[in-house]
């Protein structure tokens, strides 16, 4: 049996723009996957999502530096191309633009997209300047590819959120997809960071979902929402998470923390953070 074909890949502004005209003449739609890379599933899965409602997918491969703080994994950061692009082969991906750090910042380059509330809380406040980061090199990519479709992980819940919001205030002409969060067999929500636990922290991992499941189960119309924030918390220090960022029931759109929660209420969700070893494993769940 032979392998499909790779999808073609790009490395320029140009490249990828003459690429899009080409399709766009052709009254072809086109989406766009950002990524940094390392793909997994749940990354595989943002392509068939958007496949779905475009004749022509992009998939961006970029550790963008401007979104890592000083202190974090940047120069670490799994780069894993040739890989990528097989695992991609098997996906209806058209074609995988992987621009240069020069090519994205060139020296001279200066502006940045700063966001303001809905980067207050959580990641935007434990990351200074992550969002920032975020938002440039996304309305970057945005403005470079000009898709009509792109798509963002719910995995990511705050930073979808934070899209939404640049994109709608800057007017850019593109429509946002969410993306389901996806999981691993034992429910560890995927990401290219589980790659760097241990086997002992992986099966400590484990755990992080279940135990936002049993809040998600308690969080009823009168339930005490600090109370259930509370003992996730405990519960997740006792099974061997050395510290938890936060685990905050908030409002789904605005990402404003619930006092309480009426029958009937508007969408909620709960956030975490929980750090084991050098990684910090994010999730989040639909409540209600
Ligand atoms: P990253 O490469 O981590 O920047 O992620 C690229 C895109 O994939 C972002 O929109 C993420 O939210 C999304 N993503 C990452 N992990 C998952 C997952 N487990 N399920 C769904 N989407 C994901």
């Amino acid at each position: 049996m032979t392998s499909p074909a790779l999808p073609p890949v790009v490395h320029t502004i140009a490249d990828l723009r003459a690429t899009v005209a080409a399709w766009k003449r052709e009254g072809l739609r086109v989406g766009l996957v950002p990524t940094m890379g390392a793909l997994h599933h749940g990354h595989l899965s943002l392509v068939d999502a958007i496949a779905k409602h475009t004749d022509r997918v992009i998939v961006s491969i970029f550790v963008n530096p401007t979104q890592f703080g000083p202190n974090e994994d940047f120069d670490r950061y799994p780069r894993t191309e040739d890989a990528d692009r097989e695992k991609l082969a098997t996906t209806p991906a058209s074609l995988v633009y992987c621009p240069s750090v020069a090519e994205m910042y060139p020296e001279g380059a200066t502006t940045r997209v700063q966001v303001a509330g809905v980067t207050d809380g959580f990641e935007g406040a434990i990351r200074p300047g992550h969002f920032d980061g975020v938002a440039t090199i996304v309305t970057k990519l945005l403005l470079q590819a000009l898709p009509d479709v792109a798509i963002f992980g719910e995995k990511d819940f705050q930073q979808l959120a934070v899209i939404r919001r640049f994109v709608a205030d800057l007017d850019i002409p593109v429509d946002i997809l969410g993306g389901t969060l996806i999981r691993e067999e034992d429910g560890l929500a995927a990401s290219s960071r589980n790659a760097y636990l241990s086997e002992s922290e992986r099966a400590v991992a484990g755990q992080f979902n279940l135990i936002l499941k049993a809040l998600v189960a308690d969080a009823k119309p009168g339930a005490d929402l600090r109370a259930l924030e509370k003992a996730a918390v405990s519960k997740l220090l006792a099974v061997g998470f050395q510290s938890v960022d936060y685990v905050s029931i908030v409002d789904a759109a605005s990402l404003t923390p619930l006092e309480t929660l009426t029958p009937g209420h508007a969408p909620a969700r709960v956030l975490a953070v929980a750090r084991l070893g050098a990684v910090r494993l994010l999730d989040n769940m639909a409540i209600g």
